[in-house]
């Protein structure tokens, strides 16, 4: 039991020291061994690691491009290109301005060569050309597990490739602005949306407003409280507060007292320009019909009866609701037809058509209509089931202190990536 967790432990430990993290790869501007390649694990002998550093410091010397080596045998489970973008922006290698840098980022367990390239180097070194060096001069030796010969060719590929090039300032300045221009403008573009939004809404509300004085005019410029009823009856419907938020929960309050308040609204006789007083709905009866009574009940109608002192004239008023489920009957023309249901009575099938029954009847003269209708056969419908997109991005942040001598440069996520 003991030695099992001796065992253990041991082996947790030389996993634990054998992987690194973007903070604890050795950077070889600090540890003052070597300036330009970090070799923690001794995968190279110190003579390999010598001879590769010569060729970064030739390059820095001739062509002022600074070019990291970094070769370790485990970074646990991160992604090489991130974790190469990370230290890249982290160590800060290049110069600032030129952005002239490139690291080069090797990891034994995962069989993965990355190059990460700063802003300047890119516009040298482009992301395919990045993956043909490795592909050219490094992947084949790797694949015969001689890993310091592929470095160092890959080293003296990168040194060929870089001999003589002047990175365009102006390039690289334009390749780092990029991504911060293309950021301005998906802000700008959002803050045009936001306002373009608020400019629809109000010039929204402005026409929903508009309407309404267009009634509240009509409203004005009628002398029957029928009709001014008639006109402003269309605003009580809540579907305004719902188009035209806020506003309109105003003004369908303002209609529903409105409307009410023409309906009760004194009246004057036609005939005889005597007062008229409303009846109640008990005695306002015997001055209905039997349909307008009937429609009274199923809530189709509402009538109101006017009459002046003397009876000698009489004034019915229909209010009828803008919905409802009743329409006119063909037989006696009141507002007592209604649809008592409508059923299948033979299903369909994929081979044959079914059949449907559908009643209406009137509620008021009980004359009743059945009409039977086919119902089209089933049809096989084919459903496409909808595939997921994958959206990859890449591109590392700058913006970490590091505090190595590197020159400062920073990449926007440019290099290229093998694996053998
Ligand atoms: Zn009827």
């Amino acid at each position: 039991m003991k030695l099992c967790l001796i065992l253990f432990l041991s082996l947790f430990s030389t996993i634990a020291v054998g992987q690194y993290t973007v903070n604890s790869v050795p950077n070889p501007k600090e540890s003052g061994l070597l300036g330009y390649v970090s070799n923690p694990d001794g995968i190279l002998s110190a003579d390999e690691a010598g001879t590769i550093d010569n060729i970064c410091r030739q390059i820095e010397e001739q062509d002022s491009f600074q070019v990291a080596f970094v070769i370790l045998q485990s970074i646990g489970s991160e992604v090489p290109k991130d974790f190469a973008g990370q230290l890249f922006n982290e160590w800060k290698v290049g110069h600032a301005g030129r952005d002239d840098g490139l690291l080069v980022l090797f990891v034994m367990d995962q069989r993965r060569i990355e190059f990460e390239t700063g802003y300047g180097t890119e516009t040298i070194l482009p992301d395919y050309q990045c993956v043909l060096i490795q592909q050219d001069y490094m992947v084949p030796f790797f694949r015969d597990n001689e890993y310091p010969e592929g470095l160092k060719a890959g080293a003296q590929a990168i040194q060929r490739d870089l001999r003589g090039q002047i990175v365009d300032r102006h390039a690289a300045r334009s390749r780092e602005t990029e991504q911060r221009d293309y950021d301005l403008q998906l802000e700008a573009e959002s803050r045009n949306r936001t306002r373009n939004l608020i400019i629809s809404l109000i010039a929204w509300h402005a026409i929903g407003l508009s309407i309404f004085m267009i009634v509240l005019l009509v409203v004005r410029f009628r002398n029957d409280p029928y009709k001014k009823y008639k006109a402003i009856n269309y605003f009580a419907l809540w579907i305004w507060a719902v188009l035209f938020p806020i506003t309109h929960i105003f003004v369908v309050i303002f209609a529903r007292k409105s409307r009410q308040r023409y309906r009760d609204m004194i009246r004057f006789s036609g005939k005889t320009g005597e007062i008229m007083r409303k009846l109640s709905e008990n005695d306002e009866d015997e001055y209905l019909s039997r349909g307008q009574i009937t429609e009274e009940l199923v809530k189709s109608v509402d009538y109101d009866v006017w009459i002046t002192d003397k009876s000698d004239d009489v004034l019915v008023l229909a209010y009828r609701p803008l919905f409802t489920k009743y329409s006119t009957c063909p037989k006696c023309h009141f507002k007592t037809y209604f649809k008592a249901y409508d059923r299948q009575i033979v299903a369909p099938s994929y081979s044959s058509s079914g059949r449907g029954e559908r009643k209406h009847e009137c509620a008021n003269c009980k004359h009743v209509v059945r009409k039977t209708y086919s119902i089209p056969r089933l049809r096989r419908t084919n459903r496409t089931s909808g595939s997921g997109g994958w959206v990859s991005s890449g591109g590392s942040s700058g913006g970490f202190s590091g505090g190595g001598s590197w020159g400062g440069g920073s990449s926007g996520g440019g290099g290229g990536g093998s694996s053998w």
